[in-house]
């Protein structure tokens, strides 16, 4: 498996401005904020994109939904979007599996 700049994260070999972790999940703002709430939920577990995920992941890929939604509750959002780009033709540029956590604004749908 690669090392990928979110594993670094998770090693803590670079700095993120991180709100939440546990055992299995981290959560941290993006860099690069799209909205005026930006945060990126990841698995401990390396896995490069939601398409690689298999049964096997079954409780952990829920997982991740429930912790978007606490984290998103800890920064007092009601409404927000959740976002996963999954390969390069959606915008995918980190492959270590991340769910986008957008809010703080509106949003118009369908997205560009
Ligand atoms: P994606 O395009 O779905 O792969 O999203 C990758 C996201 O990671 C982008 O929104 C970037 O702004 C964000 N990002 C890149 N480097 C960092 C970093 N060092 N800390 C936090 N977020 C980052």
């Amino acid at each position: 498996m690669s090392d990928t700049l979110f594993s670094k994260i998770i090693n803590r070999e670079i700095d993120a401005d991180i709100i939440y972790e546990d055992d299995q999940a981290l959560a941290f703002r993006d860099i690069n904020p799209q909205a005026p709430t930006h945060f990126l939920v990841i698995p401990k577990k390396a896995i490069p994109k939601l398409s690689d995920a298999d049964e096997g992941d079954q409780i952990l890929l829920g997982y991740l939904l429930l912790v978007a939604r606490r984290v998103a509750a800890q920064e007092g959002l009601e409404d927000y979007r959740l976002n996963i780009n999954n390969g390069p033709g959606a915008s995918q540029t980190i492959f270590h599996l991340h769910l986008h956590v957008l809010g703080g604004r509106s949003f118009s749908w369908p997205p560009g």
